[in-house]
Order: structure tokens, then C-alpha cells, then sequence
């Protein structure tokens, strides 16, 4: 990290800060030229709040050299990750695709979907049992009855569950559910991502709506701060200016995550254009910039479906993608998917 001081700053001031960043077991060049004095911390400075330095009065710039992520960081663990459940691999020369409805809706909608995705080639199943709705008064999901319905479609086709927790105290019944997801919304809950942080499954982490890159990986931080390392990241569109979409699939995240981070990528093409006529376009152009892996609403019947019909695609169109996503796949250097 970077400090320029500002010219004609008392020396007391520039002593104490000097002192206080010592404390906290850094390192530091100090550099006194004609004009300015620039300061050099070394260490570990994700201990540094930048913001609060930036706010001292005699700080002119500062600016960060290295990333404040270092689990998450490619540069400390060059080797990708590789998240495994059942025959769901992600990261590496792995592609998994994640499929089924919005919303757990009864049984035989989920065990429906459920089997003929299994069939397409999917190897884990959707489902939301607790719904983030924008409206209390929308459909909020079957609650603990659709976690139920979801152990019944895993019984049914052997395939991992992969459903998204809103709050700490839910916990309990996720037990037995596979790989539990972090949906955008809570993307910076942080005690949440603490908790999971505890707990020995992957997690699913959705990039928030208008989060940055680095902000997504401080999420992933957290999680791995606690010892969790079973991460996988998931792009599902930014909120831009742009209406015609529900988001803006950002596409060069895919690539440039690959860089900044060991940890798999997969993109979500439903929530990212909200439109199922899009959902076939962005998932083969996700797989051409190197995702591992997607996760796509499929439902049997998208007019009559409780959330998020308009974005669903139907089981015939998921057979559909699968082979064509098939086909783009070597090219990417990964593992043909059916
Ligand atoms: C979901 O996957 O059902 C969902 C609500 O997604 P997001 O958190 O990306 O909006
Ligand atoms: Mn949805």
C-alpha cells in the first residue's frame, strides 16, 4: 500500500500515524523527497481500513498494491479448485450445469423437472424453498415443506440439491441439503456468510446486484476466513441502466475472475436477461468465455409457474442447450458434459 503525505504536514502527525501503522505489524518505507513524502507499508494490509486513512488530514493518496483477498486470491493458491458433489464437479476441466424451477412448487413439479433435466444431462437440481421477493406479498417460497419436496427429487433421481438460505436461523434445516446458495440479496450479509464459513458444504455464492468484482470476492473472503473453502461463484447479471434485460449479464467477469481468483465460476443466464428466449444465447456465450458451469431455470410449465416464469425454459429447450453447450465445450478445454 501507498501513502502520499501532504505537503507541510507536521512531523508530529506523520510520526503518529507511522507509530499506529507499526502497531499493527506492518513494515514501512518511508521515502522524503523535495516535494512529498510517500510511504511504503508492507505486510499483510488487508488489516489496513483504506477509507479511514484516506480521511486523515495530512493523507494526500493512497492506493492499494495488493489484493485485500488472500484465500481467495489466485496469487497464493495458482492450482483451481476444483467443488465436487456427487457427479456435480466445478472448476478445473469440469462444467457442471445446475437446473430446475425458481420455486419449489409441489411434488410432482419438482420431481418432474427434476428427472427429465437428470435425463438432458444436468447433475445437480434447483429449487427455491425460501424465496427473496421483492413484494411481501409475492409467492415466498414452500418454506421448510419445499426443503422437504427437495429431499424427495434427490431420493427420487440421486442427484445433489442445491437451494438458497436468507437467514442464520434456517440453518438447522438445511442440513441435508447439498450445496446451499447465497442468493444476490445477500450477497454482504456477512454474519450469515460467518456462519456458513462453519459449516462443511459448498456454498453458492451469487454476486450481489450492484456489487463490484472485488467486493464478490471479500463475500467469498469471509466464508473461507472461517475455514470453509468449498466455494462456488456464480455471475448472474449487474443492475446497469439498461431495461430491456432484468440485468446485464457481465460476461468479462467470467475471464477475469478466472485471473483474480483459484475458485470455480459459474453464470446463471436466467436471472441475468430475465427472458427465456436469451437464456440458450448467454449460456452458450458463458461457456465460451471459460464458466465453469451454469445454473438455469427449467420449468414444465413457465406460464403457470409462481416465480420467475418468464425466464424459465422448458425441459425440451434444456435438452436443446445441453448438446449444444456440448459442442463448445473442448474448445474451452473442459470435459464434454453429455
Ligand atoms: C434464485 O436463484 O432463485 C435467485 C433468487 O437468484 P438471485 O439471488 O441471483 O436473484
Ligand atoms: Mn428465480
Amino acid at each position: 500500500m501507498i501513502l502520499v503525505i501532504k505537503k507541510n504536514s507536521e512531523k508530529r502527525q506523520l510520526d503518529n500515524l507511522i507509530s499506529w501503522i507499526k502497531k499493527l505489524g506492518l513494515k514501512i518505507n518511508l521515502s522524503t523527497g523535495e516535494n512529498s513524502t510517500v510511504l511504503g507499508i508492507v505486510g499483510d494490509t488487508s488489516l489496513v481500513d483504506i477509507d479511514l486513512i484516506r480521511s486523515l488530514d495530512i493523507v494526500e493518496s493512497v492506493k492499494r498494491i495488493s489484493e485485500p483477498y488472500k484465500k481467495a486470491n489466485r496469487k497464493f493458491h495458482p492450482e483451481n479448485t476444483i467443488v465436487s458433489v456427487g457427479d456435480a464437479k466445478f472448476g478445473g476441466p469440469h462444467f457442471s450445469v445446475i437446473a430446475g424451477p425458481c420455486s419449489v412448487e409441489s411434488e410432482e413439479q419438482i420431481i418432474s423437472i427434476a428427472k427429465s433435466v437428470k435425463a438432458s444431462g444436468a447433475t445437480a437440481i434447483r429449487g427455491g424453498a425460501f424465496k427473496p421477493r421483492t413484494s411481501p406479498y409475492a409467492f415466498q417460497g414452500l418454506r421448510a415443506d419445499g426443503i422437504r419436496l427437495l429431499l424427495i427429487a434427490r431420493e427420487e433421481t440421486k442427484l445433489p440439491i442445491v437451494t438458497e438460505i436468507m437467514s442464520v436461523t434456517h440453518l438447522d434445516l438445511f442440513r441435508d441439503i447439498d450445496i446451499v446458495q447465497v442468493g444476490a440479496r445477500n450477497m454482504q450479509n456477512f454474519e450469515l456468510l460467518k456462519e456458513l464459513g462453519r459449516i462443511n458444504k459448498p456454498i453458492l455464492l451469487k454476486r450481489g446486484l450492484a456489487n463490484t468484482i472485488e467486493e464478490w470476492l471479500m463475500s467469498a473472503e469471509y466464508i473461507m476466513a472461517e475455514g470453509n473453502e468449498q466455494i462456488i461463484l456464480c455471475e448472474r447479471g449487474i443492475r446497469t441502466f439498461e431495461h430491456y434485460t432484468r440485468n446485464t449479464l457481465d460476461l468479462s467477469a467470467i475471464p477475469l475472475m478466472k485471473e483474480l481468483t483459484h475458485l470455480p465460476v459459474i453464470v446463471d443466464p436466467s436471472h441475468a436477461s430475465g427472458l427465456s428466449r436469451l437464456v440458450e444465447p448467454l449460456s452458450l456465450a458463458a461457456t465460451g468465455v471459460g464458466s465453469d458451469g451454469l445454473i438455469i431455470e427449467v420449468h414444465n410449465n413457465p406460464e403457470k409457474a409462481l416465480c420467475d416464469g418468464p425466464q424459465c425454459i422448458r425441459p425440451t429447450q434444456f435438452d436443446t442447450l445441453m448438446k449444444r453447450i456440448n459442442v463448445i465445450l473442448p474448445l474451452t478445454g473442459k470435459n464434454n458434459i453429455v
